[in-house]
Order: structure tokens, then C-alpha cells, then sequence
């Protein structure tokens, strides 16, 4: 790093050394070759001066003598006359040493403009120029009194070789000079740059570890160096170590309290709390989410479908049963059933409570050598049972299934997570649980526990529509007790609701399941038997249960026992009417035929039996 500092100083220092020179060097040869043409110039004039009075004295002959004791000046390294054409033309080539000598003064004669050449070897500069006469007629000076030429003609030339080689010399001299600067500074550089640029160096490199480690979620202060680094570079350091400081400190307390929240597995070595941070954040507004959704669910059952989603779409696994366990009831039923694996023995399936998870309300886990739930059934595949008890009398077990070991390890390293989904949805599902016990205690008749006359109101609405699709029979039997204000008034109230519920229990056990048996108020009871082939059948159902109700013995108080019977009416849907309420009707009137014709009977509807009914 220092070394690289250096060396950009070094370079830079060198090309403005070279620029400077270049262009000093530049501007010195410039400046000779000028004032060189100038002084060329200058002397020319006294020549042209010399020679016109020399011309003029006729003293032509000295000439020569004239311009050697200029060829002495200062820089002068050669000078000479060259004669124009006309001048020869007129007084005839007297003197060859006036001739052009070289192709510059042939060119001037020619042209009649003044014309130079450098000519330079590695330590010497000479300028040669050659400085035309040309005639001129004016006041003081008229050529053309002597010459016989127009005006504006080349008479001649001087030619002159000019040495600057000493300006070379000084620029030669101020190279050095430069080059002895630039080494000198090189040095300071290098000096200085170990002494003041050496901690601003390290404090750097320092700077660019930290943030290397920072980037990787490593916040560490840096250790602020004593001597040699400016009060602002100072302030800068302070103010970077307080921000990793409060990186640190923020991004633990926030791992520490999401930590708290969904059980996440952080402050592992070498994880970046701020990733892990934001990780934690997503998962926590998906279980947000999860949570609003399962608000907006109807039925416990599309809560379990949502559960059931989240373990195979966010966690990945592939075999899990959801059971509801009803210990009181002694039931067990299977509400998801995802992946091929229900493991749970017959005999568990029978006797409910010998569920492990169910019974200790904990998790149940299958270990290597330890037979935990002597129930589930397949000893080479793992699983592990949560328990949630989403009503006092209803225990939901999530079993979840392996083939392979390693998918459970890595279960229970998400187990926090996933109870956290849980635990979410275990009040949604206790509310819809409760929803659906009130709706159910609307419903039904607290004495007996059968449907009440409510129930065969709304339920009719469905059934009715669906019996016409189908072209269901439904048989409509009206059973009255006979005489039962007799045994309130005998035996009293508790015995008389004792006969109605055995009552009810010989008709719940009498007609199937698809069947309906209604307390329809008092002791008055229907009983629809749907999809029932035709009215002897219903008959046959009537008949049953009469006989049944006639031979079953109550026990009063000790030792006595009291038999009843009931009196039926039965009407057939759709024979009798194709309203559902007409047929209830009719049923009654058949049962109060019985009643009027000796009571302990079934009577069938028949539509005379209407205005025998309309006398009273
Ligand atoms: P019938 O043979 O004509 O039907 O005579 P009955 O005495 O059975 O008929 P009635 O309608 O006169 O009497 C019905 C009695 O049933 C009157 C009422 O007090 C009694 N009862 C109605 N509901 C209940 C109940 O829930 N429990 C008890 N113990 N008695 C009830
Ligand atoms: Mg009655
Ligand atoms: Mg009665």
C-alpha cells in the first residue's frame, strides 16, 4: 500500500520534471534562434550602412576589411557578401567570392525574403541567415541612383552563421540542475511518506479489514492509533468504532428478541446477524401473514388444509397425519392424511388414550434404541408427535413421519419454528370448535340429545331439494307417547324424563344412520326415513319400533318396572304431497288416528282421515 503511494508520487514528480524541462528546454532554443535572427538582422543593417557608404566614398576596394572586422562581434562565426545578378549585370563579375554559397542564399536572391536554417549537433547550435538587399528609392537612400535596376530588385545578400551553443550549454546545465531537484525530491517523498503518510497507511488498511468483516456481519472496533494521524482522521476513527459499536449491540438485541419469538437458531459462529436478522424479520411476516389468513378461514377444516400447506410448501415435508383425539368420546379421527405413512396401531385406533402425545400433552419422539410409542407400527421409519389441545375435551396430534433419520434431526432443529405456525392456529381452530358446539347446542335437544324441531327447519331446506334430485322416498313417521302425562303424574318429572330418553335411544338404534329422529316438542318425535324403498318398509321401520317400545321395560325405582308404547303416524314423501309440510301434516293426522282408534298403533295416512280430522 505505502509502497504503491510512493511510487505514484515518484512517477508524477518525474513527468512534471521531464514536462518542465521539456519546455524550458524548448522555450531556450526558441528564444536563441530568435534573438540570434535578430541580432543577424541588426548586423545586417550596419553591413548595408557600411557598404552603402563604402559605395558611396568609392572606396569599394576595403570592403572586405570592413566585414571581416564585423565577422569579429560577439556569436559571429561567419559572414559574407553575395552580389545579385543585376549588380553583376551592371558592373560585370569582378569578384567570385560574392557568389551564393549555398542553396539558402540562392533562394534569397531569388526570392528577396530574408531565409535561416538551424543547424545543431548534439553540444553546438548555429543559425544561418541570409538577409537580402533589396533597392529601395527613398530619400536618404536611392539605389537607384547608382543601380540600374527597378525598384524592389534583390542586389544582394548577407549571409551570417550564428553559434548559440552556449545557449545549449545553459539549457544542458539547467537539465541537470533539474534532474539533482526531482532526486532530492524523490528523497523527501520517500522520507516523508515513512514518517507523516506510514499511520495513515495502516490506519487505512486497518479500515478496509474492518469493513471486509463488517460486510460478513463481524462488527469490531478499531484500535485508534496514538501519534501521527490528524485530529479530523482522529474524529473520523471515534465516529466509525461508536457506528460498529451500535451495529453490534442492534443487530444481538435484535437477533436475541426475534430469537425469543419464533425459536430461530441464532448467534451460530461466523453467521451474519443483520442477514440472519432479515431472515428472521421474512419469516415472521409469513407466520403474520399465515396467522391473518387462518383468521378469514370458515371451518377447522380449511384451517388444517392451511397447516397442512405450510409443512409441505415452507418446511418441506413429505409425510404428516393430523389427528383429533376425543378422549371422552373414546375417538379417534383422522382429519389430514399427507404421504403414505399412518403408523398408528389398530389397537390405538380402538383405545384412543393410550396416545402417548394425547395422554403426557408432549412431544413424542422416536429414539435409536428406545421404543417410545409402543403403537406406532413401523419400527424402521422415525417420526415425532406434537400435541395441541384445542379444547378441554379435544386433543389434535400432528404426527410427523421420516424415512431417514437426518430429516428428523433436521425437524427438530425447526420444531420452535414450526409450533410457532401451530400455536397460531390452535385458538382459530378452538373458536371454530366452539362456533360449531354452539351452532350444535342450537340444534339439538338437551334432554335427548337428538336433533330438534329447529334442526329438521333448516336441514329440511337441503334435504328436501336434494330427495327431488335423487328421487328419494323419505318415509315420515309422528310418534306421540301414549299417556305420558300419567307417568309425570305418577312417577314425577325425573322418571317421565327417563322414558323419553330411552325413548330416544330405541330410536336412534332402530332406524340407520342416513336416518333423521327429531324431539319434535313434548313427547312428540318424527323420525325421517330417507331414501327408504316404499311405504311398507316405512311400515316395516314403524312397526319396529312400536314393538320395541312396547317390550322394553323402565326401571321406575327399585324393582318395579313400567312399559309404554307409542302411537305412529306415518305419511310418505313425495307419494302423499310434494310439500315436505304437508307431509308432516298428514303424518300427524294419521297419528292422531291412532291416537282416536286405540292408541299402541301405526297408521298409515290416507286422505279420508283429513275431514275426519276437521270435525274437531
Ligand atoms: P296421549 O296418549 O293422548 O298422548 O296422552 P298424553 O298424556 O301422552 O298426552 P298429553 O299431551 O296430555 O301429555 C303430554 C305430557 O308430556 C304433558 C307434559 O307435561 C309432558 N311433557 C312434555 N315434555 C316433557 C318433558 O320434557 N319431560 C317430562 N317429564 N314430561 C314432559
Ligand atoms: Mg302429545
Ligand atoms: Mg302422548
Amino acid at each position: 500500500m505505502r509502497k504503491n503511494i510512493i511510487l505514484q508520487f515518484v512517477v508524477m514528480v518525474l513527468i512534471l520534471a521531464i514536462a518542465i524541462t521539456a519546455l524550458s528546454l524548448y522555450n531556450l532554443r526558441h528564444i536563441g534562434i530568435k534573438s540570434a535572427i535578430h541580432n543577424a538582422q541588426a548586423i545586417s543593417e550596419v553591413v548595408k550602412s557600411g557598404l552603402t557608404s563604402h559605395m558611396l566614398n568609392n572606396n569599394m576596394h576595403q570592403v572586405d576589411t570592413f566585414i571581416e572586422s564585423v565577422s569579429n562581434m560577439n556569436n559571429v562565426k561567419n559572414i559574407w557578401l553575395v552580389r545579385g545578378e543585376p549588380v553583376d549585370k551592371q558592373f560585370g563579375r569582378v569578384d567570385k567570392t560574392k557568389l551564393p554559397k549555398d542553396a539558402l542564399d540562392k533562394s534569397v536572391l531569388l526570392t528577396g525574403k530574408m531565409a535561416h536554417k538551424i543547424e545543431e549537433t548534439f553540444t553546438t547550435t548555429s543559425v544561418r541567415v541570409t538577409i537580402p538587399y533589396n533597392a529601395v528609392a527613398v530619400k536618404n537612400i536611392d539605389c537607384l541612383k547608382c543601380h540600374d535596376v527597378d525598384p524592389g530588385e534583390t542586389l544582394g545578400a548577407v549571409s551570417l552563421e550564428l553559434d548559440i551553443s552556449a545557449l545549449k550549454q545553459i539549457g544542458i546545465e539547467s537539465i541537470y540542475i533539474i534532474t539533482l531537484v526531482v532526486l532530492f525530491a524523490i528523497f523527501i517523498i520517500i522520507f516523508l511518506s515513512k514518517r507523516i503518510l506510514q499511520p495513515y497507511i495502516e490506519l487505512f488498511d486497518k479500515f478496509s479489514i474492518n469493513i471486509n468483516n463488517a460486510v460478513q456481519g463481524k462488527f469490531k472496533r478499531i484500535n485508534i492509533p496514538t501519534s501521527g494521524i490528524s485530529k479530523d482522521m482522529l474524529n473520523l476513527t471515534e465516529e466509525y468504532n461508536k457506528l460498529m459499536v451500535n451495529f453490534k449491540d442492534t443487530s444481538i438485541d435484535i437477533e436475541k428478541k426475534l430469537h425469543g419469538f419464533i425459536g430461530y437458531q441464532a448467534g451460530k459462529e461466523g453467521n451474519d446477524p443483520l442477514n440472519e436478522s432479515k431472515e428472521i424479520i421474512d419469516n415472521l411476516s409469513n407466520l403474520y401473514q399465515f396467522k391473518k389468513e387462518i383468521e378469514l378461514d370458515d371451518s377447522r377444516d380449511e384451517i388444517y388444509q392451511r397447516l397442512s400447506q405450510v409443512f409441505s410448501n415452507k418446511f418441506n415435508l413429505k409425510a404428516f397425519n393430523f389427528i383429533e383425539i376425543e378422549m371422552l368420546k373414546n375417538k379417534m379421527t383422522t382429519v389430514i392424511q399427507k404421504g403414505d405413512f399412518f403408523c398408528c396401531s389398530k389397537t390405538m385406533k380402538e383405545t384412543p388414550d393410550l396416545c402417548r402425545s394425547a395422554r403426557t400433552k408432549n412431544d413424542v419422539v422416536s429414539m435409536d434404541f428406545h421404543n417410545t410409542c409402543p403403537y406406532f407400527e413401523k419400527k424402521d421409519l422415525f417420526y415425532y408427535c406434537t400435541n395441541i389441545s384445542i379444547s378441554k375435551n379435544i386433543n389434535l396430534i400432528i404426527n410427523f413421519v421420516f424415512e431417514k433419520k437426518n430429516e428428523l434431526e433436521k425437524l427438530k432443529s425447526q420444531i420452535t419454528f414450526i409450533k410457532s405456525y401451530i400455536n397460531e392456529a390452535a385458538p382459530s381452530l378452538e373458536v371454530k370448535l366452539l362456533m360449531k358446539a354452539l351452532q350444535e347446542s342450537a340444534f339439538t335437544d338437551g334432554l335427548t340429545g337428538l336433533y330438534n324441531r329447529k334442526f329438521l327447519e333448516e336441514h329440511t331446506k337441503k334435504l328436501i331439494p336434494h330427495a327431488k334430485r335423487e328421487e328419494l322416498n323419505i318415509g315420515v313417521l309422528m310418534l306421540d307417547m301414549d299417556h305420558f302425562k300419567a307417568v309425570n303424574d305418577e312417577y314425577g318429572h325425573d322418571i317421565g324424563d327417563k322414558v323419553l330418553k330411552e325413548l330416544a335411544t330405541i330410536l336412534d338404534e332402530t332406524v340407520r344412520e342416513s336416518d333423521l329422529v327429531i324431539r319434535y316438542g313434548g313427547e312428540e318425535f318424527i323420525v325421517l326415513l330417507v331414501g327408504v324403498k316404499n311405504e311398507n318398509d316405512a311400515l316395516h321401520v314403524a312397526n319396529k319400533i312400536s314393538k320395541k317400545v312396547r317390550e322394553n321395560e323402565i326401571d321406575v325405582y327399585a324393582g318395579a318396572k313400567l312399559k309404554k308404547t307409542v302411537s305412529i303416524g306415518l305419511s310418505m314423501f313425495p307419494q302423499d304431497s310434494s310439500s315436505f309440510n304437508s307431509v308432516i301434516k298428514n303424518a300427524d293426522i294419521a297419528l292422531y288416528e291412532a291416537k282416536s282408534t286405540g292408541r299402541d298403533k301405526v297408521v298409515r295416512f290416507k286422505e279420508e282421515q283429513v275431514s275426519s280430522v276437521d270435525l274437531f
